[in-house]
């Protein structure tokens, strides 16, 4: 048996052959993972947002994760770095003394929608570090060594700017303003999208991820393609 056979058999050069930061052979995995966690986050988020048919104040507001983390205290300190780097855009940190008092920090340089969104990731990682079930699946994945710590961590960033997604722009209310700003005119392009990523709050990449995402078109020649990371 030859060696590079041997490679092959151990899956070894399929861990070499990355796409979106995530080796080819964790892919499916990684793709049920997520899965599991975005719809373990929609059940959380519709808890807790106002019942379907409320009125809901747009942009959402962080208030409703903020009073779901009941027994926390939560504060937010702006910080300052140029933009543009790899670095994130935000962090959080536990209090020494008193673990339920979090401090969320943000770059204070980023645009207003960013620092919003760096919040909310930020609240979604607070809640998935007290959420038992959360708890329970991380636990089982660390344990699974068939996933590399790098692969986990790509799942829990992912995990929160998708469920931050879905806060900020809950697709019920989403859809109906989409169908509200395209029924004004023939064409959804980029003057409409900005319009919509302005009621909610986000930016133009954002908004237009959440579009496809649940499966709406946005006239292509209008726009230009877009590097979209999450
Ligand atoms: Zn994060």
């Amino acid at each position: 048996m030859s060696k590079s056979y041997d490679e092959i058999n151990n899956g070894y050069w399929l861990r070499r052959t990355k796409r979106d930061g995530i080796p080819a052979d964790c892919r499916l995995a990684y793709n049920r993972c997520l899965n599991w966690l975005t719809s373990h986050n929609k059940q959380l988020i519709e808890k807790m947002l106002p019942p379907t048919g409320c009125a809901l104040t747009l942009p959402v507001e962080l208030t409703h994760i903020e009073n779901y983390l009941t027994g926390f205290t939560i504060d937010y300190r702006p910080f300052y770095r140029p933009s543009a780097s790899d670095e994130p855009e935000g962090f959080h940190k536990r209090d020494a003394f008193d673990p339920a008092h979090i401090t969320i920090h943000f770059n204070q340089n980023a645009p207003v929608a960013r620092q919003q969104f760096t919040k909310a990731h930020e609240l979604f990682h607070v809640l998935q570090l007290c959420d038992p079930k959360c708890l329970d699946f991380f636990d089982a994945l660390v344990e699974d060594t068939s996933l590399p710590p790098s692969v986990i961590m790509k799942l829990i960033e992912r995990g929160a700017d998708k469920a931050t997604a879905m806060y900020l722009m809950p697709t019920e209310y989403f859809y109906k303003r989409y169908w509200a700003i395209k029924e004004t005119g023939d064409e959804f392009g980029s003057e409409q999208l900005q319009d919509l990523a302005n009621q909610f709050g986000v930016s133009v990449e954002t908004a237009k991820y959440r579009l496809q995402e649940i499966g709406q078109c946005i006239t292509p020649k209008q726009l230009s393609p877009m590097s979209i990371d999450f």
